[in-house]
């Protein structure tokens, strides 16, 4: 009687292991964030995208922002770059300063985000609306925006990140029929900025994308 209530005693410790070894493998991931391995588009009502614009998340104060901070500060009140109150706003517009309003989303409709340790895609925008992230060449309208979150003129993406972007644009490429001449960076357009930056080398980028051929 005794062995058995000593094995009962064993048997229920091991399925307290297990049960916290399967909690820590699946635990909740950030809200918005996706898993590299289940890259799902929503196509519904998508516009007819002819290109694919590359970012970092470099701002104008030079600093790099986090996903959630850059959708924070693209729909708020903003003058000169800072994120303000409606009613510093108000005061200012009265004052006749151009003071630029919140927009519907973050400007990009896709990211890639180092969260904890692990690289996840970001969902922005919706295929069906407007970009915000390139108005030069009315591109907002053309192109896709995806932002790599990072200072690329500091260090150069990493190997799993240019996979992941390679994946996204092929899997975009696909579905619009964009060609990869039509892969392109912010600084292709707007000519006074690094954006992407200057350690972010597109051939090597094309050349992911190039292995990717028919998936
Ligand atoms: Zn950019």
């Amino acid at each position: 009687m005794r062995k058995f209530y000593v094995k009962l005693l064993i048997f229920a410790k091991i399925v307290e292991v297990i049960k916290s070894f399967l909690r820590k493998i699946f635990k909740e991931k950030p809200n918005g964030a996706q898993p590299i391995d289940t890259l799902t588009i929503d196509f519904t009502d998508a516009r007819k995208w002819e290109y694919i614009i590359i970012h970092h998340s470099k701002g104008p104060d030079k600093k790099t922002r986090d996903w959630e901070g850059i959708r924070r500060y693209h729909t708020s009140w903003r003058y000169k770059d800072i994120i303000i109150s409606y009613e510093r706003a108000k005061e200012l517009k009265a004052l006749g300063k151009v003071v630029e309003s919140p927009w519907k989303d973050i400007g990009y409709q896709w990211g890639i985000e180092l969260i904890g340790s692990q690289y996840v895609y970001r969902r922005g925008r919706k295929l069906h609306m407007r970009g915000a992230h390139c108005y030069q060449n009315d591109m907002n309208s053309k192109a896709i925006g995806i932002c790599v979150l990072g200072d690329y003129d500091v260090v150069s993406p990493t190997e799993e990140q240019i996979k992941m972007l390679a994946k996204l644009c092929r899997r975009l490429m696909n579905h619009f029929n964009i060609p990869i001449t039509h892969i392109k960076r912010h600084s292709d357009y707007a000519n006074y900025k690094s954006c992407p930056g200057e350690k972010f080398d597109l051939s090597r980028l094309i050349v992911e994308i190039e292995k990717l051929k028919g998936v």
